[in-house]
């Protein structure tokens, strides 16, 4: 039985959860943003694909979101339970030679851009940190109200003994957790409580008044007071990397609960890591990649979209330059398609509209193509049908240019793959040109030259130019 709704894994139940639409309002979508001191690495790009994904599969099954992503632009820290870590926004603004503000606005520059070469739908608000102290100092002073947070003189803490539920979305046991390298301030009553305000100390620069002396907010109650100040009190989804899951979405359901006193967030859904060498990125690895160095380098940014629609989200998978050509080479090969596809369905191009595509045959292809994304965001199974479509084979065998042309088109808006680009940009492939690029593609990687040669010179005849590059093959049709 394929689904006829979305259906996630929540990560507080361990259990799969339908995202419907809400009665009365749009879905409420938090995801956890960038924090804006470095570039965005790809393994952050293939969590923000995932909130991406998530939203797209609710607006093609008709439903209204509210979304929204933070912006960090402070007090985001290496590692939270190092109390002594330095800010890395701090750290960049002095190795860089600029104010943090400088730093913040080139980096959310920089985010955006990326996220527009990955086609991100743009969100309904990107809220920043900075702009919201005064949220936080608020949602501070309501949390000390009722007894859960404490003054020290090196910040305001959250006692996590407080909140017995402290624990629950990650699996730890307050019991059980121990204290980490260097996760002893001597102020704290427990090792495990974490910082909503630090004190500035000598800081000047990022620092903002309070009643309890001039700081800086901690991290996590950056995405508490920011989700309940722009969704409300009940958020329908809140997404993030696997690692943002402890301890900074467990202290976000502390803080957020203690303060209005029920659940906040209905369903948690978590990315894997996308590894780089076999290992989580990181700087300090030395194996950061981002989509800056894969542009230069000749790729195409939704070459990597593709790269990880082609795993699901709750797996790892390992990053490699090989696999993004391959990546590339079929993303190509799709485009084409539909441009010829487009091209042979003649010049008055079916619409994309559902009730253009009214025989069985299409609506058992939709039916298996969202119910493929239905089943937990299955997007290797959704591919398998976008291919069968292109390829004119399998479910597709007998299905008109026409109504293939408008099923791809019709699913990029899904995929955010731009599957109609060559067939827009003029120069589309004459038909058979894909088959013999196909081809060739496999003749190099064979490294069967002679055949490479000769169907370069079959697809001149056809007036298709070939260039092969250090990093693959592109091609322009006259
Ligand atoms: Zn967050």
């Amino acid at each position: 039985m394929l689904g006829r709704m979305l259906e996630v894994t929540n990560t507080l139940t361990r259990s799969r959860a339908r995202l419907t639409a809400p009665a009365g309002r749009p879905l409420a979508l938090y995801s956890c943003g960038p924090t804006v001191y470095r570039y965005a690495h790809i393994g952050n790009l293939r969590t923000f694909l995932l909130a991406d994904l998530v939203r797209r599969v609710l607006a093609h099954d008709g439903v209204e979101v509210n979304a929204v992503q933070n912006i960090t632009d402070v007090g985001h820290l290496a590692d939270d339970r190092l109390d002594h870590g330095q800010d890395k926004m701090l750290l960049s603004a002095g190795l860089e030679g600029r104010s943090t503000e400088e730093i913040a606005e080139f980096y959310t520059a920089a985010y955006l851009a990326d996220a527009a070469r990955l086609n991100l739908l743009p969100y309904d608000a990107h809220p920043r940190a900075t702009e919201h102290v005064g949220a936080m100092l608020q949602l501070i002073a309501r949390l000390e109200a009722k007894g859960h947070a404490y003054d020290t003189p090196d910040a305001v803490y959250f006692d996590v003994r407080t909140f017995p539920a402290y624990g629950r979305l990650s699996g730890n046991r307050l019991s059980e957790l121990r204290p980490g390298a260097g996760s002893g301030s001597p102020h704290k009553r427990f090792h495990g409580d974490f910082a909503l305000w630090r004190k500035a100390g000598g800081r000047r620069d990022a620092a903002w008044d309070s009643p309890w002396g001039r700081g800086f907010p901690g991290w996590h109650i950056e995405c508490s007071a920011m989700s309940l100040a722009l969704l409300g009190d009940h958020v329908d989804v809140h997404l993030g990397g696997v690692d943002l899951a402890f301890p900074h979405h467990e202290s976000e359901i502390a803080q957020s609960e203690a303060a209005v006193g029920h659940r906040v967030v209905d369903v948690w859904v978590h990315g894997e890591h996308l590894l780089s060498d076999g290992r989580k990125m990181s700087k300090s690895a030395g194996n950061f990649v981002d989509l800056r160095t894969l542009a230069d380098r000749g790729a195409d940014p939704l070459a990597f979209r593709l790269l990880c629609l082609q795993a699901r989200y709750r797996a790892q998978f390992n990053f490699t330059l090989d696999a993004l050509l391959g990546a590339e080479r079929t993303l190509r090969r799709l485009r084409a398609r539909t441009a010829e596809l487009a091209a042979a369905s003649g010049p008055a191009a079916p619409a994309s509209s559902p009730c253009d595509l009214p025989e069985a045959l299409t609506a058992g292809l939709g039916t298996r193509f969202s119910g493929a994304l239905h089943d937990d965001l299955d997007t290797p199974a959704a591919l398998r049908v976008v291919h069968e479509v292109a390829a004119g084979e399998g479910d597709a065998a007998g299905l008109d240019a026409a109504r293939r042309a408008a099923l791809l088109r019709r699913w990029d808006a899904v995929l955010g793959l731009d599957l109609a680009r060559d067939a827009a940009g003029g120069g589309a492939l004459p038909a058979g040109a894909s088959q013999l690029l196909e081809r060739r593609d496999r003749a190099r990687a064979e490294r069967d030259w002679p055949a490479a040669d000769r169907l370069r010179t079959a697809l001149a005849r056809m007036g298709v130019a070939v260039v092969d590059g250090p990093d693959g093959t592109t091609w322009t049709a006259r």
